[in-house]
């Protein structure tokens, strides 16, 4: 349906522009379209105001019934009834509010049974930490009526621990007016004392003022330290008067007849009670008539006005609060079977004595009954305290032993990082001082300046070689060879530059003979060569081999047109034997048989026995003078 209608309403319309046909068509959906969404918009503004008003004026209501509950009872009445009838529209807050208004005037009837599940719903599901702090205050209040004291003085303990989180007046009014309360209906007037004087100060020159001062005159009473004439009566009479609170002002006056009686000054109670008793029948609030009618009961009696004094007595009997055994309904009980002995009437003597004896009695098990649920929720409350902290002690316990099992696992982690970090430098050092020693070994072993071996190091290995190639019967054999006319090169071109030809030499002869054979340098510009399981003919070529690298690998221009050249000798086992220094000697001669022969050639050692070197040292001298010459 919608979208047939919203193309035939867009072809319809008629273009803006002539030629932007389509353009004009969309502009005007769009207008369309806003206008809709604009509607809404007034709509949905309109009734999310007039519910919010509604919200609003609903929570108005709730506040003013209850400012109005205790001054104007008939219309906080009708209010809450009215609110009541809309209950389907209330939020969850407005819900709760109501069952606390409804819970505090089902207390008012007189209906405790109703009004104590009213206040723990509030209790238990309302949100607002003011309206259930109100809530427990009034309930206590409840309770104690409904004679469930337990439950009373272990509320009254929960709100006494949330009394110094509360900051609400009006919440910490009723708070500590249940405290005061509480205690001194279980025999604790200096505790109750204690709250009220906290409450007066809290409130003073306000309403709270008068509730507080009416409990601190009920405690000093009980204390027995109220004066009939006194500040604390006059102040509360005036507070009290002053906020037109009738029934807190009727306690206060009926306390100050009760010590009137007490001190002897019957006629002064008479006239204060006669003063207000109509006043006091007007309230319909029955614990204070009755109380009226009996202290007039009682001042009568001591004036020995019998008859007034029964009359009184009757009517406190009379206008009793229901279900209840009050001090005015036991103090009638007890008047009345005084009367009747005096009048001489055993028989109505006796009834009432009974019904005396059976509110007494009651009175007593209430009073034991009261102080004991007090005690108990005291007890119960201590224990409580108690269990929480030694659960609390647990925790901590608990907590510590976590801790320190998160510090031992830490310190073990630590250790086995430690350790690992210990392992870690051994095995690094060690490896650092076997590269060292390595290093070491090898500085011993090598020629510094060509990097083979040196000439220990030669002789060691071409020992073992040797006597390896005797064990086995293999031929070995021993080249060596000397640079010819180095001297002039150290001369001509600088010791540097002689040091660059033997590297040279020695690199040259190194990339010829592989890793096999062992070649070290004897020493100045002497090499050798062993060639172990070889032979002479292989040596020869080899050597001549080397003869030419060392020709080339020296001629790279630094040394001009000067050519380097090494005469070779080479030395055969099976000629020389297998003794190194022999061998190498051997190898010495035929190298100086070839230095004879002109130098840059390769000589063999052939003949078995050494010729002496001195004759060739000359001829060499001789020699080496003519290369110059050359
Ligand atoms: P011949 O052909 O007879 O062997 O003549 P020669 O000049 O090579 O012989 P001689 O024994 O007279 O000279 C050897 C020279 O070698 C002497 C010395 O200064 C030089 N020499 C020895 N060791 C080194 C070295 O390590 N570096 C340099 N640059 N020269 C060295
Ligand atoms: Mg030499
Ligand atoms: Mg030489």
């Amino acid at each position: 349906m919608t979208r047939k209608s919203a193309p035939a309403c867009c072809d319809l319309r008629v273009p803006l522009v002539k030629g932007t046909r389509q353009l004009g068509a969309d502009s005007y959906c769009l207008r369309s379209g806003l206008y809709a969404v604009a509607i809404l918009l007034a709509v949905f503004c309109t009734v999310s105001r007039i519910v919010v008003a509604e919200t609003i004026d609903i929570d108005q209501q709730l506040h003013t019934a209850d400012t109005l509950k205790s001054s104007n009872y008939p219309e906080f009445l009708r209010m809450v009834q009215s609110i009541g009838e809309q209950q389907s529209t209330l939020t969850k807050p407005q819900v709760q509010y109501l069952n606390y208004l409804r819970g505090w005037e089902r207390g008012y009837a007189g209906d405790y049974d109703a009004a104590i599940p009213l206040y723990n719903s509030v209790v238990s599901n309302s949100d607002d930490p003011v309206l259930r702090f109100r809530a427990t205050a009034s309930m206590i209040s409840n309770l104690s009526i409904a004679q469930r004291y337990l439950e009373a003085y272990t509320h009254l303990d929960l709100l006494v621990g949330q009394m110094a989180n509360t900051t609400d007046p009006l919440a910490r009014e009723q708070g500590l007016h249940a405290a005061a309360l509480l205690n001194n209906q279980a025999g604790q007037y200096e505790l109750g004392l204690d709250y009220s004087t906290t409450l007066l100060r809290e409130r003073e020159g306000l309403r709270g003022e008068c509730i507080a001062r009416e409990l601190r005159v009920e405690s000093l009473y009980k204390l027995k330290k109220l004066q009939a004439d006194g500040e604390e009566i006059r102040l509360g009479l005036q507070i009290c008067n002053q906020h037109r609170e009738v029934v807190f002002a009727n306690i206060i006056r009926g306390f100050q007849a009760q010590q009137y009686i007490d001190t002897g000054r019957y006629s002064e109670a008479i006239d204060l009670l006669n003063r207000h008793y109509d006043e006091v029948q007007n309230t319909r609030y029955l614990r204070v008539i009755s109380e009226f009618d009996i202290i007039l009961a009682e001042a009568n009696w001591h004036l020995g006005e019998i008859d007034r004094a029964h009359s009184y007595a009757l009517r406190a009997i009379d206008k009793r609060v229901p279900n209840e055994v009050t001090d005015s309904l036991i103090g009638a009980y007890r008047l009345l079977y005084q009367i009747a002995v005096r009048r001489d009437d055993p028989r109505t003597a006796l009834g009432f004595h009974e019904k005396y004896a059976e509110a007494y009695r009651q009175s007593l098990d209430d009073e034991t009954t009261r102080s004991l649920a007090y005690q108990m929720a005291k007890h119960r409350a201590l224990a409580s305290r108690l269990e929480i902290e030694a659960l609390n002690k647990k925790n901590q316990v608990l907590q510590l032993r976590q801790d320190l099992g998160a510090k031992a696992a830490e310190t073990s982690r630590l250790y086995i990082a430690l350790l690992i970090s210990g392992l870690l430098l051994v095995f690094l050092w060690a490896f650092y001082t076997k590269r060292r020693q390595i290093y070491f070994r090898t500085l011993s072993e090598r020629d510094s300046l060509t990097r083979i071996a040196n000439r220990s190091r030669f002789l060691e290995l071409s020992m073992r070689s040797l006597e390896e190639c005797r064990r086995n019967n293999k031929e070995a054999v021993a080249i060596l060879f000397d640079l010819d006319y180095f001297k002039l090169i150290n001369d001509r071109y600088g010791h540097a530059a002689g040091d660059d030809v033997l590297r040279k030499v020695a690199a040259a002869c190194r990339s010829y003979l592989g890793s096999n054979p062992h070649f070290g340098r004897l020493g100045g510009e002497e090499f050798s060569i062993l060639l172990a399981d070889s032979n002479e003919q292989v040596a020869v070529s080899l050597a001549e081999q080397l003869r030419k690298a060392v020709t080339v690998s020296a001629t790279d221009g630094v040394l001009g047109e000067f050519l380097v050249s090494a005469s070779f000798g080479v030395a055969s086992t099976k000629k020389a034997g297998y003794e190194l220094n022999h061998l190498l000697a051997c190898a010495d001669n035929a190298m100086y048989k070839a230095k004879l022969c002109g130098r840059d050639r390769v000589a063999v050692f052939e003949d078995g026995s050494l010729r002496p070197h001195p004759t060739d040292r000359q001829q060499i001298t001789e020699s080496v003078l003519d290369g110059i010459r050359n």
